[in-house]
């Protein structure tokens, strides 16, 4: 299986700052050390043509020059840096390496990624571009008209910014189970959001994402899912208010990876949040999900496209650095093309 890092562009911040940088540097470590089968491999940063599928051109020159004011910055939650961008950059870059590597092999990894409080214009809550709404534009750039990818967003904070992002687009399906009493605390509207009440615990979670899931796919075939496999569900998480247990989440990426491995859609995963009192539990967390994923892929689960999500007239797949395009541009206005 393939996974994607960014880890090593280290975003400079205050001390005390309380989001969890070196939990990435952790992740890849174990990874490396624990799971040598899984290939691990530096992502390319999403460059302007790729950003500007999704985000406004205006917020993709000041984000990159610095000239956001000071609101935006604080709003972001980071202080503004060159490698503040370079890393969002290859957060969302590392997205789409893990997408297209899903599309041939069945299930890949973002070693990090899953900004997705992150709108077209504007960033919040840690989230500078939206990952996730980038690699899928990019996905049907690639592929052509007719292809349809499902984001599955199990971070325990709603994904505002995609579900914004996507509501009138009727080619991404965005799924969100989320903590209903917490951040974001005005949501936005996904095609199917599931709110789910503090405490909630494995057993109601599992039930309501099983519900979730049946749900997703008797109203859309995709050619791909993103999944969000956050880890702040998870009971102790500073951030959370959930109470899943580490089984329990184990358990949630099952569900997922099964029920895409038996319609025949390819997955890729980004990590999400993970707000652990010790850090350790968060990376444990992460960790289990990209094992079970390598598990999923060294089984020989397929995963593979049905013959019926084939798109019928695909121009041939560009390269990542390449002029990635839609022939059949639709909804997303290519501001830089
Ligand atoms: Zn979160």
């Amino acid at each position: 299986m393939q996974a994607f890092y960014s880890d090593h562009f280290v975003l400079p911040l205050p001390p005390g700052h309380r989001f969890p940088m070196q939990k990435y540097a952790r992740l890849r470590e174990r990874v490396a050390g624990e799971l040598p089968h899984v290939a691990l491999t530096e992502a390319l940063p999403a460059d302007d043509g790729m950003l500007g599928r999704v985000h406004a051109h205006d917020y993709v020159v000041r984000v990159s020059t610095g000239a956001l004011n000071p609101k935006e910055q604080r709003e972001i939650g980071f202080p503004w840096s060159p490698q503040m961008v370079e890393r969002s950059r290859r957060s969302a870059g590392a997205t789409l390496a893990a997408c297209r590597a899903a599309l041939a092999q069945g299930v890949a990894v973002n070693l990090a990624g899953g900004t997705h409080h992150a709108y077209a214009d504007r960033g919040e809550g840690f989230c500078v571009f939206n990952d996730a709404a980038v690699a899928a534009r990019a996905v049907q750039a690639d592929l052509g008209a007719g292809t349809r990818v499902a984001i599955i967003d199990l971070d325990v904070h709603q994904g505002n910014g995609t579900a914004a992002i996507f509501e009138h687009d009727p080619s991404v399906f965005t799924l969100s189970l989320h903590g209903e009493h917490n951040y974001p605390f005005r949501k936005a509207r996904s095609d199917l959001d599931v709110a789910l009440p503090d405490g909630c615990g494995d057993d109601d979670y599992l039930v309501a994402l099983g519900h979730a899931l049946t749900d997703l796919f008797a109203q859309f075939t995709p050619t791909l899912a993103i999944y969000l496999a956050g880890a702040d569900p998870l009971e102790n998480d500073r951030l959370g208010r959930l109470a899943l247990t580490h089984d329990g989440l184990l358990a949630r990426d099952r569900s997922v990876l099964t029920a895409c491995a038996e319609r025949g859609v390819p997955v890729a995963i980004a990590m999400a949040g993970g707000y652990g009192r010790d850090i350790e539990q968060t990376v444990a967390a992460h960790f289990a999900t990209v094992r079970l994923a390598s598990q999923f892929h060294r089984s020989g689960r397929r995963f593979h496209r049905p013959p019926s999500a084939q798109p019928t007239s695909s121009p041939p797949p560009s390269t990542m650095s390449g002029p990635a395009r839609p022939a059949h541009s639709t909804q997303q206005g290519d501001v830089f093309v």
